[in-house]
């Protein structure tokens, strides 16, 4: 069997722990028997980032805007326990923060759908996915407990001095207040990253405020959605068939409850916190979710949504067997491989992508599965299989 030719390499970013495993099982039996893989690598396992003073996570983004697309595995994010366990020169920030600040990009969420894991919203029947905007509002937010009576106010000054100053609340006694801000740079590249996904992925996109109450705040999201839709978008979603619609974030709500799924729901940072857990829990499992970074430039970073999976590592270090999902890990490297094949117009890569996720939802459906989906199936006479188990019941299938 002859393989499947690249021209441009994948920026390809290992990882830690127990994905650390399955990403060398998955290239070992899903992909290099298939594919004549070429990829760019950056070992972004907290060693070598350790090694390097975490210029090796830097390099990696850096290469993913000269190639234009990655496939990431999880990454540890560094706390006091990894300082001991990795003898850390220091507490190296989290990867996908770094990583996301270079490309400037957001993150949409999409459930994995598969028969025999069905989702608690029974009228959803295509997956729902969440674009939240990473930047600012109550996360860079500055609070003051205010001690007793007295007066707050918000004061803006300007370069040349001048100041502009509203008046918050005249306290009698004792009460709470925060400062928060964002930038209009920021919210534009946000827009402009979810027009780009729902043109990509020829979902109609849902965007929620409540600029009703807030009416500076929330109002400069609207403003700015609609200002970027009409200049730039509006002509290309009409071409494509799809729609761009803003609402009230309560009524976004209730319509999501009553709707059948398939579309792109923008969320300010902490609607998309909030409402992605939400969403997630809803349709399955952690590990049945796949998540891309996409760059207002259209740079594209793939990844599974789910951490490394510490507490089965330290299982497989022992020699124990573990029943990790390698699902999302597997999604990661197809939306990669269909986005690289997109761009290249490599028709026999975006085919393989789409055959290596059939393979892998079919083994599902007909069954055999990983432990964590065994627990939650509504399928009868389940096959509850080991990792390993798991990823070479696809590649048997996808021969
Ligand atoms: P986690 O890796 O998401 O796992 C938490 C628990 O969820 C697991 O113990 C397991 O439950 C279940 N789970 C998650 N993924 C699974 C899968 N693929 N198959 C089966 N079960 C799965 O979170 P964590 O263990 O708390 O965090 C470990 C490390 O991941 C941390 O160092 C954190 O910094 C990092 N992290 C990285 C990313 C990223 O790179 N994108 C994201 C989040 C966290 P049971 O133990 O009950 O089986
Ligand atoms: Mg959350």
């Amino acid at each position: 069997m002859s393989k499947i030719q690249m021209t441009t390499p994948l920026v390809e970013m290992d990882g830690d722990e127990m994905t650390r495993i399955l990403w060398k099982m998955i290239k070992e039996e899903l992909l290099l028997p298939f594919i004549d893989l070429k990829t760019e690598y950056y070992d972004l396992g907290l060693e070598h980032r350790n090694e390097t003073n975490d210029q090796v996570t830097f390099d990696s983004a850096e290469a993913t805007k000269k190639y234009g697309v990655a496939v990431k595995c999880a990454t540890i994010t560094p706390n006091a326990a990894r300082m001991d366990e990795y003898n850390l020169k220091e507490m190296w920030k989290s990867p996908n923060g770094t990583i996301r600040a270079i490309l400037d990009g957001t993150v949409f969420r999409a459930p994995i759908t598969v028969k025999g894991i069905e989702p608690t919203v029974s009228k959803w029947k295509k997956p729902i996915t969440i674009a939240r905007h990473a930047y600012g509002d109550v996360y860079k937010g500055v609070e003051i407990k205010v001690p007793g009576a007295g007066k707050a106010e918000l004061v803006f000054t300007g370069e040349d001095g001048t100041q502009i100053r509203e008046t918050i609340h005249d306290f009698d006694g004792p009460g709470v207040i925060q400062g928060m801000h964002n930038i209009d740079k920021s919210i534009e590249s946000f827009a402009r990253s979810c027009f780009t996904y729902a043109l990509d992925t020829k979902q109609d996109l849902w965007f929620a405020t409540k600029d009703t109450i807030s009416k500076k705040y929330d109002h400069t999201f609207k403003d700015i959605f609609q200002e970027i839709y009409d200049a730039e978008y509006a002509a290309k979603f009409e071409a494509a068939g799809i729609e761009y619609f803003y609402t009230l974030i309560d009524d976004a709500v209730a319509r999501v409850m009553k709707s059948e799924g398939g579309f792109i729901w923008a969320c300010k940072n902490y609607d998309g916190d909030v409402m992605s857990d939400m969403i997630s829990s809803a349709f399955g499992s952690l590990a049945m979710m796949t998540s891309v970074l996409v760059s207002p430039k259209g740079y594209y970073e793939y990844e599974a949504a789910h951490g490394t999976v510490q507490r089965h590592y330290y299982k497989y270090l022992k020699g124990e067997e573990t029943s990790t999902n390698s699902v999302a890990t597997i999604f990661a490297w197809t939306g990669a491989l269909r986005k690289r094949g997109e761009i290249d117009g490599n028709k026999e890569l975006m085919e393989f992508a789409d055959k290596l996720e059939k393979a892998t939802l079919d083994t599902i459906e007909s069954g055999t599965m990983t432990k964590d989906l065994a627990l939650i199936t509504t399928l009868e006479n389940v096959n509850a299989v080991n990792s390993e188990g798991f990823i070479k019941a696809i590649a048997e299938r996808l021969k």
